[in-house]
């Protein structure tokens, strides 16, 4: 489908997509890590450009950060240094793991970019003044972000670069809808350059083509299909290998926990009410991350609602190494599929794995067990 290759070629070559977006965009901010307000960024007129690892080899960025820090902000903090992010104006850092309030130190001490915010989002986000502080917070933000661009965000650039969000999210948790329910109508790596390209580039253009995308499923019908039917757990999941590994040991993504995939795009974003407070509101209703805190059972009675809706066979959970808030989850996660009977395995990568081959044997292994 022409529309999907737009994806696929949107993502090989981000600084070109970079040099092309800057011809609509003043600036583009770049953000880690999924508790970024992308709405304000787009509504100041940035772009708000999603960062990955481009997954060189770590040799500036080992004067930094330890290697017992993840490979996803080692690897971006090397493309920093390098040069390779030259593209961007400015980047924002939510307060959320360690690792990222690391590499938010040393990015502000460097000072490579024109601007820089740390965005201090509360950590428990069940409470009356959890909420009050995260409005604070977001204000403040906007407020900065006018100063940045020299102008003033009203409500209606608000409640337009929240309607495109909107429809953006809502047409993704279709395209998960139509994969869980005809699995196999969209390739793994289809759906991977998806939600990569939603998170990278220009939103419009994105909210142009995933209506036409969706519609054109909605008249497809795919063979039934006989793959074990498989959720993925984890933090990011920036690796396309993964998807054909799985297909090719005969299963198929039915949907995820994943900060790259359900746990960035689901809940809309009420457009009947004050912005700022709805986008508050997504934030506290969504379903938290574990460098987050809601409640004790939350993350685990998401993760079995995720494998009984789907229909899961098994549940796959992607831990990138030394990513210490999934890693401190992970037993606890384990526990509450394992009272239920649901199958799971845990694999750890790492952005700069070259030989998935032992991983796939695993994989292969586990697909034929359940
Ligand atoms: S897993 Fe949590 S802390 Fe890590 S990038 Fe995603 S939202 Fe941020
Ligand atoms: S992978 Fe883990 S450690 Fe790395 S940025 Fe995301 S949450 Fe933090």
């Amino acid at each position: 489908m022409e529309e999907i290759k737009i994806f696929r070629d949107a993502i090989k070559d981000i600084p070109t997509l970079a040099s092309n977006i800057k011809k609509s965009h003043e600036k583009i901010v770049g953000y880690l890590c999924s508790y970024a307000p992308e709405e304000l960024i787009y509504a100041a007129g940035f772009h708000p450009m999603r960062l990955f690892s481009s997954k060189s080899d770590i040799i500036l960025a080992e004067d930094h950060l330890q290697t017992y820090c993840c490979s996803l902000v080692r690897g971006v903090l090397e493309d920093s240094l390098s040069g390779r992010l030259d593209f961007l104006d400015g980047t924002v850092f939510p307060h959320t793991c360690d690792s990222i309030q690391r590499l938010s130190d040393i990015w502000r001490m460097k000072g490579k970019y024109d601007l820089f915010w740390d965005v201090v989002l509360p950590v428990k986000l069940n409470t009356q003044s959890a909420k009050i502080y995260m409005k604070d917070v977001l204000n403040r933000f906007k407020t900065d972000l006018e100063r940045a661009a020299g102008t003033t965000i009203t409500d209606d650039d608000l409640n337009r670069s929240i309607s495109t969000f909107n429809l953006i999210r809502s047409h993704l948790s279709k395209l998960y809808q139509l994969q869980s329910r005809n699995p196999g109508i969209l390739k793994g790596e289809d759906l991977y350059s998806i939600v990569k390209g939603a998170m990278v580039m220009d939103r419009d253009e994105v909210a142009r083509l995933l209506p036409l995308i969706v519609e054109t499923l909605e008249k497809t019908s795919p063979p039934e299909s006989r793959a074990k039917r498989i959720v993925l757990s984890g933090s990011i999941c920036d690796s396309p290998g993964i998807y054909a590994m799985l297909e090719t040991s005969g299963a198929v993504i039915v949907g995820d926990d994943l900060c790259t995939g359900q746990r960035w795009f689901e809940g809309r974003i009420l457009e009947n009410k004050d912005p700022i407070t709805a986008i508050a509101e997504r934030y506290m209703d969504r379903i938290v991350c574990p460098a987050k805190h809601m409640n004790p059972v939350v993350r685990g009675e998401n993760i079995v609602a995720l494998a009984r809706e789907n229909k899961a066979d098994g549940v796959v959970f992607m831990l990138l190494k030394f990513c210490d808030p999934h890693a401190f989850d992970y037993p606890y996660l384990k526990e509450f599929l394992d009272n239920e009977g649901i199958k799971n395995m845990l694999i750890e990568m790492d952005d700069q794995q070259e030989n998935l081959g032992q991983l796939s044997t695993r994989l292969e292994t586990f697909i034929h067990m359940i």
